[in-house]
């Protein structure tokens, strides 16, 4: 038998802001508009510059949905030089490819048109489908309606955007909900062969939030559901698994194919009690497979030419040194 192959993307993690006009029951990433809740650009370019530093290839932008909505948040972001969160963000992915790192940006929902002009400078892009059930832990989340969300997915489809979704386990789903949630996957992936990965996140109760109260997902569950994953889904989407909070080694056999953004240089801020295994310790943790790195954009969408052509000198020599990389002849 082939020996199996995990893979793993070397990034960093820029949180832009932390306000988000999204109020998700177990979440204790969101924080109240206040002085320091957005991310400036010295701060931003040090850690592209540092990232790039230490071979990391992906710079990956995840912040709340629609801050601009909330009051207050306008008056801090001006102090960026900008009025919307998305020009600073655009402008900040341009800045990522001059340092030499591909930017995968998720923003929550976007329109149509967001995403075709985050196209140009966005190798891959994502957005958790989460769930297709109606939760009390959405209530207050107009952006988690599911339908939002599916529509979201779709439309990065017809762009034909290399895109990244997956299940948020334990938020008061259950294994039909979450059968229906991956069918839903399976289908928009069939019709438009846009999604390279799944990732199987299982939520973990934050003191201080509505849900701190609920119990962790057992791993016999998470196991079930990857291997539900597995069943589901076609056979050239990945599953991922976030190493940081779910006892990679034990869940590797279960079907897991990729480990996600790992991060030489910064904490996972979303659940930043977990901190990343150090990038040599994952060879550890995934017993007799073979561990390799990749971009932020799969392949096989390299192959198909699913990027912009501002990507693609940076898309070349970045793959070419990966590969070196997974060859060992050099150590990044
Ligand atoms: S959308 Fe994300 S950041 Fe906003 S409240 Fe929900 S989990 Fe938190």
């Amino acid at each position: 038998m082939p020996q199996r192959i995990i893979t793993y993307s070397r990034n960093i993690f820029l949180p832009l802001t932390t306000v988000c006009h999204n109020r998700c029951g177990y979440c204790s990433f969101r924080t109240p508009v206040h002085e320091g809740c957005v991310l400036f650009p010295e701060y931003v370019e040090e850690t592209l510059r540092r990232g790039a530093a230490l071979g990391c290839t992906e710079a990956l932008f995840t912040f709340g949905e629609r801050p601009g909505l909330e009051p207050g948040f306008q008056e801090i972001l001006a102090g960026t030089g900008f009025s919307d969160i998305l020009d600073y963000c655009y402008d900040l992915c341009e800045k990522a490819i001059s340092f030499g790192l591909l930017p995968h940006t998720n923003a929550g929902i976007l329109t149509m048109e967001e995403m075709e002009r985050f196209l140009q400078v966005n190798a891959s892009m994502g957005l958790m489908l989460e769930t297709t059930a109606r939760l009390d832990a959405h209530l207050n989340s107009p952006g988690k309606d599911p339908e939002v969300r599916i529509e979201m997915i779709e439309n990065a489809g017809k762009l034909r955007i290399p895109f990244t979704t997956g299940l948020l386990l334990g938020i008061g789903e259950d294994m039909g909900d979450r059968e229906e949630s991956l069918m839903t996957i399976r289908d928009l992936a069939r019709r438009y062969g846009h999604i390279q990965e799944v990732i199987i996140q299982n939520f973990c109760p934050k003191e201080g939030t509505p849900m701190a109260g609920y119990s962790p997902v057992d791993p016999e569950e998470i196991c079930l559901t990857i291997r539900m994953a597995r069943d589901i889904l076609p056979d050239d989407v990945a599953i991922q698994i976030p190493p940081n909070l779910a006892d990679a080694s034990s869940l590797i056999l279960c079907g897991v194919d990729d480990l996600g953004g790992v991060s030489p240089l910064t904490i996972d801020y979303v659940n930043p009690e977990h901190p990343w295994p150090e990038i040599r310790e994952l060879e550890h943790l995934i017993g007799d497979a073979r561990l390799m790195e990749r971009l932020c954009i799969y392949p096989r969408y390299i192959e198909k030419g699913w990027y912009s052509p501002r990507l693609a000198p940076l898309i070349r020599r970045l793959d070419q040194i990966v590969e070196e990389r997974n060859n060992g002849n050099t150590e990044g």
